[in-house]
C-alpha cells in the first residue's frame, strides 16, 4: 500500500513537472457589440470569416462568413445577413483587394470547397459575388482544409495559401488567364508534420503564418523559395490550447500590430506582437448583450475605420455554440462581433485606425 502510495506521489510529481507551463496564460473579458444572424445550416456549420471594405462608403463594407456545409453568407455591419451563396461546402475563406482582371483592379474573395474540391474564386463587388475560376484549381492533397490568401507588396502577385488533413500546404500564384477568369499555378507545397487549418499572411512583411492543429505555429517566407520555419508557438505551451484554429493580423501605420490566434481548445484568443512575435495577452469573449463565444474556429480583424458605429474596426470570431438569453435552446452558429476599442482597452493594446487594406506597403527586408 504505502510502495503504491509512494510511487503515486513519483507519478503525480513527473506529471506536475513535465507539463508545467512556462508562463501562464492572462485572460482578460470582453463581450460582443453584435452577432451575425445564424448560418443556414445546423450542427457544426459556420467557420470563417472575412471581413471586406467597401472601396468608397465604408459603412457599406461587409463581414462574410463560411457555412462550411452549404456555401458563403454575408452580412452588412449590423450583422444582419444581405445574401447567401450555396456555392458548395466552404471551409476557410479569405479575400484581397485590387487583383488585375480584365484591364480592371477586382476584389476577389477565395475559400477551400470540399464539394467541387478545388480553390474557388469570386469578385465582391456592392457586397455581391460572382464567380471567377477559369481553369480548376485542384489542390494535390487528398484532404484540403485551411485556406488564405497573400498579395505581395514587392511583387503585386497574388496568390493562394491551402492546407491540408495531412499536414500538407500549397502556394498558388493567381493570374488573369486572358479570358475574364482566374487561373493558378502551384509555386510551392510543404509538409507539416499534422494537421493544419489556420493560415495568415502578413502582406506587408512578407510572411506567412500556418498553424498545425494540435502541433506548433510557423512562420517563414511568404514569398516562394525559402522553406525556413520558425516556431512562433505550440499547443500546451500554456497560451495555446488546441486546437489551434483562425488566426489574424492587426495592422498600425508604423508597421507594428498584432497576430491573433484562436486557441479553441479553452475558447480564448491569443495576442502576440506582430514583429517580435512576443507573447502579450489574451481575451475571451463572455455573455452581454449577446452571448459570449465558444469553441472558436476562424476569426479576422480590421483595423481601418468603418464609419460610426466602427470607429475603430473590429474582431469576429465564429462561435460554436450560439444561445439566446430568452430562449434555452441552441440556435445554429454565428459570428459575434467586438469593436477594437474594447479589446485594447481590456488588454491595453494600441488603436490605430488608419490603415486602409486597399493600400498597404512594403515593409521588412
Ligand atoms: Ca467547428
Ligand atoms: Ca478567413
Ligand atoms: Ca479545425
Ligand atoms: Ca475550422
Ligand atoms: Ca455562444
Ligand atoms: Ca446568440
Amino acid at each position: 500500500m504505502r510502495v503504491t502510495t509512494t510511487l503515486l506521489a513519483i507519478a503525480l510529481l513527473l506529471c506536475t513537472t513535465a507539463f508545467a507551463t512556462p508562463m501562464p496564460q492572462k485572460t482578460f473579458p470582453v463581450t460582443a457589440d453584435i452577432e451575425t444572424t445564424p448560418v443556414h445550416n445546423s450542427g457544426d456549420a459556420a467557420d470563417d470569416p472575412a471581413i471586406w471594405v467597401h472601396p468608397t462608403d465604408v459603412t457599406k463594407s461587409r463581414i462574410l462568413g463560411s457555412d462550411k456545409q452549404e456555401g458563403i453568407e454575408v452580412y452588412d455591419l449590423d450583422g444582419n445577413r444581405t445574401v447567401s451563396y450555396d456555392f458548395g461546402k466552404i471551409n476557410n475563406i479569405d479575400l484581397r483587394y485590387g487583383f488585375p482582371l480584365g484591364g480592371k483592379r477586382v476584389d476577389i474573395v477565395g475559400g477551400s470547397n470540399r464539394t467541387s474540391w478545388e480553390i474557388s474564386l469570386y469578385t465582391i463587388e456592392e457586397g455581391r459575388l460572382r464567380n471567377v475560376n477559369g481553369a480548376p484549381i485542384n489542390p494535390k492533397m487528398p484532404k484540403m482544409y485551411g485556406f488564405s490568401m497573400y498579395h505581395s507588396q514587392r511583387t503585386d502577385k497574388y496568390y493562394a495559401l491551402i492546407a491540408g488533413k495531412g499536414g500538407e500546404f500549397e502556394q498558388y500564384e493567381l493570374y488573369d488567364n486572358g479570358q475574364g477568369k482566374i487561373d493558378g499555378k502551384l509555386v510551392r507545397s510543404m509538409k507539416f508534420s499534422s494537421m493544419t487549418e489556420g493560415i495568415v499572411a502578413d502582406d506587408e512583411y512578407g510572411f506567412i503564418y500556418v498553424a498545425e492543429e494540435r502541433g506548433s505555429v510557423w512562420k517563414f517566407n511568404a514569398e516562394p523559395g525559402d522553406d525556413t520555419l520558425t516556431k512562433i508557438g505550440t499547443a500546451w505551451d500554456g497560451m495555446l490550447t488546441p486546437d489551434i484554429e483562425g488566426m489574424t493580423i492587426y495592422y498600425t501605420s508604423d508597421g507594428g500590430g498584432y497576430l491573433i490566434i484562436s486557441s479553441q481548445g479553452n475558447s480564448t484568443y491569443a495576442v502576440y506582437d506582430r514583429v517580435t512575435n512576443k507573447y502579450i495577452n489574451s481575451f475571451e469573449i463572455n455573455k452581454g448583450i449577446v452571448d459570449g463565444t465558444f469553441d472558436t474556429d476562424g476569426i479576422d480583424v480590421v483595423s481601418f475605420g468603418l464609419g460610426d458605429k466602427w470607429p475603430n474596426g473590429f474582431f469576429v470570431a465564429q462561435d460554436g455554440v450560439n444561445t439566446d438569453k430568452r430562449f434555452p435552446f441552441l440556435f445554429n452558429q454565428n459570428f459575434k462581433v467586438v469593436s477594437w476599442e474594447k479589446i485594447a482597452k481590456a488588454l491595453n493594446l494600441k488603436i490605430d485606425n488608419s490603415v486602409n487594406p486597399r493600400h498597404l506597403q512594403k515593409r521588412g527586408e
